[in-house]
């Protein structure tokens, strides 16, 4: 297959390239350059014309999930979805179902099963009886090193670890651990341990950018310690870090976070979508049409939670998200990785798989990143966290062929990345109609399934 006539969208130097050519065989790239030249070296059975269109590499949702027993046929239809807005790659950060996870992640490598590629957590570490499903408990190091074992045996791609119940020492030795099997981990730090602490232990990615709000206030620690003591509840503790944040105190710091190497996933959008929740009706949003009635259910655990919120809670949350608007920049300037990622698929509610990416785009916009910082963000970063760079993050010989037709240049405007001509999944092309098929499908199966919950209650 060849492409023709496009303007490559160079995100990395922020640049447009003109009337090249892309000559892809089975799913890679085998060369990019100028049309005329390149169309004289190589042909192939089916032409692409891009001419007036922009071509980038596929987009990348870094922290999506998967989840719900009961729930596996609505998961498994999602992974289509994604693939219609443009997301070519997904990183599951665990759930409760990661047995049929990492089965999908195979039969998509295979060609067998039509989504995003998946990177997968499988299981994440926590402490004895969180209030997660599925996780694997892990109250000492010979239950890390066990719990490992049993992830490397799953040929995981990362180590997803959360502080729901986990201890503070067994969490630093999980990393520790990790690091030294030559596993990545992401985590949610225990409040009891300062950022800094997780990222000199070796800590990969911090996910969610509240965690990195709480690493720039000068009291860190001894709220920490507060919390750790039961003199503040785990809200409270939350609170504190935003007040205490101090923007001088945390540029510095943030600075140093990046020195010792640590990336962060801030889902932004998901972080306004819970803040505003009290003045936000989302039940006539479009998308809602795509998620299965079990899947939308969940949503409702979330809603619950916000409604019972008081005045000064809502308030709070609204300061913390305008604060997070602030610091995402400032991660920037300090040279922290970001990595695209949107916490959509499970629980969270309203926050739509595919859709969800291009709201997460145009939050970072929002906050002051440059369209082109957002876009990197989206798709070489990503592969950069992983070790996966040889393969993917640009258009180039040897990539794999995950590749946007758009007709709009998004280094102007991120919203482009809406505008989809067409998308290459691992060297397959999928036209508009290809894509508004899988859309449609997509909302007749939950229309479908939606009438029969309605017959059966
Ligand atoms: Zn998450």
């Amino acid at each position: 297959m060849i492409i023709r006539h496009a303007a490559v969208v160079d995100v990395e130097h922020a640049r447009i390239i003109s009337n090249q050519a892309i000559a892809i065989e089975g799913d890679t790239i085998r060369a990019v350059g100028p049309d005329r030249s390149l169309t004289r070296k190589f042909t192939a059975p089916r032409t692409i014309d891009a001419a007036g269109k922009f071509v980038m590499p596929g987009l990348w949702d870094m922290h999506v999930h998967f989840g719900g027993e009961q729930l596996i046929e609505e998961n498994k239809d999602l992974l289509p979805l994604y693939v219609a807005y443009g997301v070519t790659t997904v990183r599951d950060c665990a759930e409760d179902i990661s047995n049929f996870v990492l089965a999908w992640r195979s039969d998509v490598a295979a060609g067998k099963l039509l989504g995003p590629t998946i990177y997968t957590s499988g299981p994440k570490l926590e402490g004895h009886k969180p209030i997660w499903k599925g996780t694997i408990e892990v109250g000492s190091p010979a239950e890390v090193d066990a719990a490992l074992d049993r992830l490397q045996a799953m040929k995981v791609d990362f180590v997803k670890i959360t502080d729901n119940t986990l201890k503070p020492e067994i969490f630093l030795y999980a990393v520790k651990a990790a690091k030294t099997r030559g596993l990545k981990t992401s985590a949610h730090t225990p409040y009891a341990l300062t950022i800094k602490q997780a990222a000199v232990a070796g800590l990969n990615s911090v996910e969610h950018l509240d965690y990195l709000i709480k690493a720039g206030s000068p009291q860190e620690a001894s709220i920490g310690a507060d919390y750790s003591a039961k003199k503040l509840s785990y809200g409270e503790a939350a609170d504190k870090f935003v007040e205490t944040f101090d923007p001088s105190y945390a540029a510095q710091e943030y600075r140093r976070l990046a020195v010792i190497g640590i990336y962060v996933t801030p889902t932004l959008n998901m972080t306004r979508i819970l803040a505003y929740l009290d003045r936000e009706d989302h039940s006539r949003d479009s998308a809602l049409a795509y998620i299965g009635p079990g899947l939308r259910k969940t949503y409702e655990w979330r809603v619950e939670r916000a409604a019972k919120a008081t005045p000064a809670q809502v308030e709070a949350r609204h300061r913390e998200y305008e604060l997070s608007l602030k610091v995402l920049p400032m991660l920037r300037d300090a040279g922290i990785p970001i990595l695209a990622g949107t916490d959509v698929g499970y629980l969270n509610s309203f926050n739509y798989p595919g859709e969800g990416l291009h709201e997460e785009l145009e939050r970072y916009v929002e906050a002051g990143l440059t369209p082109q910082q957002a876009l990197s963000s989206a798709t070489i970063t990503g592969p950069g966290f992983l070790g996966h760079s040889d393969r993917y993050g640009t258009l180039a010989d040897g990539k794999v062929a995950d590749i946007l037709i758009l007709n709009a240049n998004p280094l102007n405007d991120v919203k482009a990345t809406r505008d989809i001509r067409g998308v290459v999944l691992h060297g397959k092309w999928l036209d508009r109609g290809a894509l508004d098929k899988l859309l449609a499908d997509a909302k007749a199966k939950v229309a479908r399934s939606n009438t029969e919950g309605a017959e059966t209650r």
